[in-house]
């Protein structure tokens, strides 16, 4: 394991990068483009060491290794799905595994992230509350898959990726610190445009006032699940940190905003939360938000015996939103045949057993950084 107390190349923007890289360079009496050279490397990605960065001389490639890490996520397990989809457990310096999943639909290769290692929100439908939390993520873990996953999608003639979401491993808008400079780092580093980049929330309030705040136009899914809080507070136990009421007045500013799209995230448990009578709450909140809406059959993980909705139920539930005035579709999810709920190859990958988070853990509020 490399030292961390040396910076990490695939953690700093590009003029943070620019800046250490030039006064890295300059101290050594080397000239200006070097620090172009190696800012070219690391956003290329092609390759995954200092050593690989050929036309710096040896003595500078040594220099620069001795300065800074380039602390690219290895490749731990790789899963191919019949239905197109890979997933990718990687492993982090300390030892730690996250997931990201290449989904490709079309013309469009979407690469889903992790934000953190495990997840303390405890969300009761999804494998990855249940394994427990490991740490937070460093911009550089989050972008480095971004980096890893695009070289191997390339060097399979599978590129390039088109769509960055942050829906694997994770809340996102608990690791904010980490979260937002690797949002920088794919937008303005690697070129994914903001428009291509979706975060994913439960719905961490501060979170999401300050995503408005950007001037990027990043988007936003919120992963809604019920559209009433009693309900939503048994699946999602944020819900009773960042009640509904909070939560949408949170949208109402993301929506001000203007030229931001949001997405409703609704998994449809059977005889939980597919009832017909909550249509009418759920299309009230879509209006509202100006939400598109996706219904995603439950994919059964281990620890609970809930089962995806019947097609039937979810067709008649898609319907009356539409009827409604919804824009609305059935998203299917992908990669059944390799673990593909998130967080369940970690789980396996783990010697410990999945542990419950509390619901106590889950409002302390400690992992939900500013
Ligand atoms: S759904 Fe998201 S926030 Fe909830 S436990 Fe899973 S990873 Fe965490």
């Amino acid at each position: 394991m490399e030292s961390l107390d040396r910076p990490d190349l695939l953690g700093m923007a590009p003029a943070e990068l620019g800046r250490q890289l030039k006064e890295h360079f300059r101290a050594r009496g080397q000239p200006g483009y070097r620090a172009r050279q190696v800012a070219d490397w690391v956003f290329a990605g092609e390759v995954s060491a200092v050593g690989g960065m050929t036309n710096l001389p040896a003595l500078e490639r040594t220099a620069l290794g001795g300065a800074f890490r380039l602390a690219e996520p290895a490749e731990a397990k790789v899963a191919e799905s019949a239905d197109g989809s890979v997933k990718h457990l990687w492993r982090l310096e300390d030892g730690e595994v996250v997931e990201s999943v290449l989904i490709p639909a079309g013309r469009r290769l979407t690469l889903c992230i992790s934000s953190q290692a495990g997840c303390a929100l405890g969300c009761r439908f999804c494998a990855t509350g249940w394994s427990g939390f490991g740490r937070q993520l460093s911009a550089g873990e989050i972008a480095g898959q971004y980096r890893a996953a695009a070289r191997w999608a390339r060097a399979r003639g599978a590129g390039p990726i088109t769509n960055v979401v942050f829906m694997g491993m994770g809340e996102p808008l608990a690791n904010r610190r980490a979260v937002f400079p690797a949002l920088t780092i794919l937008n303005a580093g690697y070129g994914v445009g903001a428009r291509r980049v979706t975060v994913s929330t439960v719905g961490v309030v501060p979170g999401i006032l300050a995503l408005a705040e950007r001037e990027e136009q990043f988007r936003l899914a919120v992963s809604l699940h019920a559209p009433v809080s009693s309900l939503r507070a048994e699946l999602v136990p944020l819900e009773r940190r960042y009640p509904l009421g909070e939560l949408m007045e949170a949208l109402d500013a993301f929506r001000r905003k203007g030229g931001r799209r949001t997405t409703f995230e609704y998994t449809m448990i059977r005889d939980v939360n597919d009832g017909r009578s909550l249509v009418g709450d759920l299309a009230r909140l879509a209006l509202r938000a100006e939400a598109f809406v996706n219904l995603i059959p439950f994919n059964p993980i281990p620890y609970v015996d809930w089962r995806p909705s019947r097609p039937a139920r979810v067709r008649a539930f898609l319907d009356a939103l539409r009827a409604a005035g919804v824009a609305a579709a059935v998203r299917e999810p992908r990669g059944r045949d390799i673990d593909a709920a998130c967080g369940q190859l970690r789980a396996a990958a783990q010697s410990r057993p999945a542990r419950r988070v509390s619901e106590s853990d889950s409002r302390s509020g400690l992992p939900v950084s500013p």
